[in-house]
C-alpha cells in the first residue's frame, strides 16, 4: 500500500496537505532524494544518505533531523507498507512561513512517499534507448539535488515529443549528463564519463557503476567530451536509480555502434542486478 509521512506523521500518499506558504511549493526552496527498495532493502542507502546531507547543507537547509532519526523513518514507512518493491521519495523544505525571499526561522518540512516501484518498459533495455541532443539550460550547481527541476523537465519534454527516452545535456560544447540520468561511453574498452564536477548530479547508480567497472577490470576515464564523440562510441548507457542502466542505440536519430545494446553495457548490467 502506498503511504505518505510529513513532519513525523504517517498519512495516505493521497492526502491533501500542502500549505500555501509551504516554501517548496513557492519557490522549490528545497532539495530531495530518490531510493529504490528492492525486495524490502533500501539499496544504497548511505550514499543516498550522505547526498541528501550535503544537497541541504549547500542551501544552508538544516534537516532538524539525524541521519540515523531519517533512515529509521524510511525504514519504518517500508515496513508499514509491506511492499517489497518500491520507490521512496524524500523532499525537505524550508518550511512552511509567509513568502519572503529572506529564510525564514521554522523548521524544515520533511516528506516522504512509500510508492510501488513504477518499472520501466524493459523493451528499452532489450533494444536501446533514443536519446536527443539539447542545450543544458540548468544553474552551475547541478550537483545539489534540489527540487527545482524546471530545465530539466522541459528538456525531457522536448526529448518525448520528439521520440527520445532522453534528453542529453551539453553544456559550453560539453556533455553533461542526461535530464534525469548519469551518461556513459565505451570506446576501445574504456568506459568513459563526464567528471563529477559540478555540472552534473553525482549519481547513486553512477558510483556503482564506476564500482563494478573496477571489480571487472574495466578502464575508466572521467573525462569531459564533446557532443560528437557520443557517435563514434561503441556502447552508450545511462543510469539511474529509477532505470538503473538502459542502453542508448542512437542519439539525434543516428545509430550509435552496432544500433544494439553493447556486449559491455550488458555486462554491467547483470553486475549491477547481482548487487541488487
Ligand atoms: N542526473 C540527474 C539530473 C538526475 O535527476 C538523476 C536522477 N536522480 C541522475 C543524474 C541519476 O542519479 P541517481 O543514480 O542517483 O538516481
Amino acid at each position: 500500500m502506498a503511504i505518505g509521512y510529513l513532519n513525523g506523521k504517517v498519512i495516505s500518499s493521497s492526502d491533501p496537505v500542502l500549505p500555501i506558504d509551504e516554501r517548496g511549493h513557492q519557490f522549490g526552496d528545497g532539495v530531495y532524494e530518490y531510493i529504490r527498495i528492492y525486495n524490502g532493502r533500501a539499496f544504497m542507502m548511505d550514499e543516498h544518505m550522505d547526498r541528501f546531507f550535503k544537497s541541504a547543507k549547500a542551501i544552508k537547509l538544516n534537516l532538524g533531523q539525524t541521519r540515523e532519526e531519517i533512515i529509521t523513518v524510511v525504514n519504518d514507512l517500508i515496513e508499514r507498507s509491506g511492499l517489497a518493491d518500491c520507490d521512496v521519495y524524500m523532499q525537505a523544505t524550508r518550511g512552511i512561513a509567509p513568502r519572503n525571499h529572506l529564510f525564514p526561522n521554522v523548521p524544515a518540512s520533511i516528506s516522504m512517499t512509500v510508492k510501488p516501484f513504477r518499472a520501466m518498459d524493459e523493451t528499452l533495455r532489450k533494444n536501446g534507448a533514443k536519446v536527443k541532443l539539447l542545450p543544458d539550460e540548468r544553474w552551475q550547481n547541478c550537483w545539489i539535488k534540489t527540487l527545482n527541476l524546471l530545465p530539466n523537465l522541459l528538456a525531457k519534454q522536448e526529448a518525448f515529443e520528439a521520440g527520445a527516452f532522453e534528453a542529453v545535456l551539453v553544456r559550453d560544447g560539453i556533455v553533461t549528463e542526461g535530464s534525469s540520468s548519469n551518461i556513459f561511453l565505451l570506446k576501445d574498452g574504456t568506459l568513459i564519463t563526464p567528471p563529477a564536477t559540478k555540472h552534473i548530479l553525482h549519481g547513486i547508480t553512477r558510483i556503482a557503476v564506476l564500482d563494478i567497472a573496477a571489480e571487472l577490470g574495466i578502464p575508466v576515464e572521467e573525462k569531459e567530451f564533446a557532443p560528437e564523440f557520443i557517435f563514434e562510441a561503441d556502447e552508450v548507457f545511462l543510469t539511474s536509480t529509477g532505470i538503473e542502466i538502459v542502453p542508448v542505440t542512437s542519439a539525434d536519430d543516428r545509430v550509435i555502434g552496432e544500433g544494439n545494446p553493447g556486449v559491455m553495457t550488458t555486462k554491467i548490467y547483470e553486475a549491477f542486478m547481482k548487487r541488487v
